[in-house]
């Protein structure tokens, strides 16, 4: 893992795990997220941190973090565009494990096959 990567590590959302858009910070626990990740949490599912259950009573109680978008922006120059690449990796990794998988089968069919035929 490269120096990029593990800083990227510290840059990925827990509730959609891409890099944080416009992030939040929730001010009992200061737990990150992005702000639609934890508007729609909070909306759909419970008013609380995803991150450690605390109960967040009212928007007051989400600031944004600055310090953590500046970082971002400095980083990375498009977040979206950044996150597009990163999911089609993250899928291209599923892809090939798959083949490998496919391919494995193949060959071990074939061998037992071969067996087979010569017993
Ligand atoms: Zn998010
Ligand atoms: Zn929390």
């Amino acid at each position: 893992m490269d120096l990029f990567d593990k800083l990227k590590e510290g840059l990925l959302c827990p509730v959609c795990a891409d890099i944080y858009k416009n992030p939040l910070n929730v001010r009992q626990c200061l737990h990150k997220f992005c702000l639609n990740c934890i508007e729609d949490y909070n909306r759909i599912y419970k008013k609380e941190c995803p991150g450690c259950r605390a109960v967040i009573g009212s928007r007051r109680q989400l600031r944004k973090d600055e310090c953590l978008q500046s970082l971002i922006s400095s980083l990375i120059t498009n977040t979206d565009k950044f996150n597009e690449l990163e999911n089609l990796r993250r899928q291209s990794h599923i892809k090939t494990d798959w083949m490998r998988r496919k391919n494995d089968i193949k060959t071990m069919l074939s061998k037992n096959l071969t067996r087979l035929i010569q017993q």
